[in-house]
């Protein structure tokens, strides 16, 4: 069952768009899981899944099943609603003014729409990663990835631990241990963006929503967030959208072609791009248009 409310300026912060959050978290209360607890991944469920803006009508009747520990890629062109999708699944949409979602998004057995499910909650079960890093500009790199523990209410003696442990699993931790007090816009826009995953990761969330999240990096970092989210699937569910196809192809299950708000076709990843189902998808995975 969903905890009881723990809105926070700091989290509503946080699911503005790829805004970067701008004040340090204040601390509700909410227990941690402990960030070394083996994970199994949870299923996300989109069923008839509408969104709209304003008056656009920009998802239409969209149903998926995101299977947990595995990756699935969201593809398509600019504009198909990759991103609308994906902010529906931890109510990130609803912030836009004038935006609404209506459908279903279950994760497992919680209905992430119901009126008496805390909203709060459900961004800390479902953890997002945006296209531009997006560390928090005043924070060193420790107070980056402990900011979301302290705002669950970890206790600061179990900090150092928790912090260390997730910058290990997400790869930062031998480039930054000498330096942690320092800020953590100091890193490279690839070291940041695992910073941004370390912070996500240390509050064990369940679902891991990622926005092209090494769109704006270098191939070499590109190549190190590709390799941390085939590691992460092994204790969560993750949904990536893409517009690089090579990258789906190395990261995902399963991949789901989209085009103007609509699913055209969701399958193993090999089928999409070697075999598809629909013409559509064959001639966007062949490069003729998008
Ligand atoms: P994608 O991620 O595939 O590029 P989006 O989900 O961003 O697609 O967009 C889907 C549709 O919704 C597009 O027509 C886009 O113009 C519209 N849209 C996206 N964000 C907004 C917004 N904040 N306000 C109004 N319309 C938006």
């Amino acid at each position: 069952m969903i905890p009881p409310d723990t809105t926070s300026k700091e989290q509503s912060d946080m699911s503005t768009a790829g805004g970067l959050p701008s004040e340090p978290p204040q601390a509700p209360p909410q227990a941690s899981k402990a960030a070394s607890a083996e994970k199994t991944g949870h299923a996300v469920k989109l069923k008839n899944l509408n969104a709209y803006y304003g008056g656009q009508h920009a998802i239409k009747s969209v149903t998926i099943d995101f299977p947990p520990n595995e990756v699935t890629a969201l593809i398509g062109p600019s504009g198909s609603g990759k991103s609308t999708v994906v902010r529906c699944i931890n109510r990130m949409h609803e912030e836009i003014p004038g935006a609404r979602a209506e459908g279903s998004v279950t994760l497992d057995e919680l209905d992430i729409y119901d009126p008496n499910v805390d909203v709060t909650a459900v961004r800390r079960l479902i953890g997002m990663v945006f296209q531009k890093p997006n560390p928090f500009p005043t924070m060193s790199i420790f107070d980056n990835v402990a900011a979301g523990l302290r705002l669950t209410g970890t206790k600061s003696s179990d900090l150092k631990e928790l912090v260390h442990r997730s910058l290990v699993s997400v790869g930062l931790w031998d480039e930054v241990k000498d330096r942690l007090n320092e800020p953590g816009i100091g890193l490279s826009g690839g070291q940041q963006q695992r910073l941004c995953i370390a912070r996500t990761v240390a509050i064990e969330p369940e679902v891991i929503l990622m926005d092209e999240p090494a769109s704006a990096l270098d191939p070499i970092s590109t190549l190190k967030i590709e390799e941390l989210v085939d590691e992460l699937k092994e204790r969560y569910t993750i949904v990536i959208v893409t517009h690089n196809m090579q990258q789906a192809a190395r990261v995902a299950n399963s991949t789901v072609f989209m085009l103007e708000g609509e699913v055209i076709e969701h399958d193993e990843t090999n089928k999409i791009f070697t075999n598809p189902n629909d013409e559509r998808t064959e001639r966007y995975v062949t490069g003729k248009f998008g």
